[in-house]
């Protein structure tokens, strides 16, 4: 029995090792202490800063067994790559806050409306939502897949340091207009948001500090190296991070 519990626990020490390698966070030095950001799956991330935990667009098939629980959960949109209640729910512990589109909270009940526009305080965070949407793509001649007003991006700023997360979107003006942006999370897929170049396109335009690619395909890959190639010499440093671990 002794044998077998101390297999057990060396089994879940290997288990949450390899998550621990599958996630590497990036820190980041603000005024207010480090923030620190982990991808976790697709659009899925952990933001942790000042002992908080805010968790963006927790979804199917993100893993977020051995992460701690969430005091804040951040939704973008009613997809089932950003929403999934049973991840929130297990996400979550009492007094956790859930804030998401009006679109989102008619499935997430739970959840409190932040609409496009509107900009909150959190702790020591301020939280602003961003319109996100298509201009141009959609399921079918004058349908969008993400149409304007419904979901959110957000920028989140915490000790002077801005960090934006685009939710699905193309090349909106509204991205472009942003600013003091210290690093941004810029989707690009096809056939739902947009182009490597497109993206590069964006973020030339309002020119983040840091570029952080997420919430593009794994298969068949998204060309991050377009990305790459379309920033060169803008001064904008391109990141790469492992959004689609493979299952260990
Ligand atoms: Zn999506």
């Amino acid at each position: 029995m002794k044998l077998l519990l101390t297999l057990a626990a060396c089994a879940a020490f290997t288990v949450s090792a390899q998550a621990q390698m599958a996630r590497p966070a990036q820190t980041f030095d603000t005024s207010a202490g480090p923030v620190k950001i982990t991808p976790i799956y697709h659009a899925a991330m952990m933001i942790q800063a000042g002992g908080k935990v805010i968790l963006v667009d927790p979804a199917k098939p993100a893993n977020i067994t051995g992460l701690p629980q969430a005091d804040l959960i951040l939704i973008t949109d009613i997809h089932g790559d950003h929403m999934d209640q049973n991840l929130v729910t297990t996400a979550s512990k009492t007094g956790t806050e859930i804030w998401a589109p009006p679109a989102v909270v008619k499935t997430i009940t739970t959840a409190q409306p932040i609409s496009n526009g509107e900009t909150k305080k959190w702790d020591k965070w301020t939280i602003e939502a961003i319109p996100m949407y298509n201009m141009e793509r959609g399921p079918a001649p004058g349908k969008f897949f993400h149409d304007k007003g419904r979901g959110n991006g957000y920028v989140l700023t915490y000790g002077g340091k801005r960090f934006y997360i685009s939710g699905d979107t193309e090349n909106i003006p509204e991205m472009r207009a942003l600013k003091n942006i210290d690093v941004a999370f810029i989707c690009m897929n096809l056939p739902y948001t947009m182009t490597p170049e497109e993206a590069a396109e964006a973020v030339k335009a309002f020119k983040p500090k840091i570029a952080i690619p997420y919430h593009y395909s794994a298969n068949p890959p998204t060309d991050l190296s377009a990305f790459q190639k379309a920033l060169q010499g803008t001064g904008i440093e391109v990141r790469l991070l492992e959004w689609y671990p493979k299952a260990s």
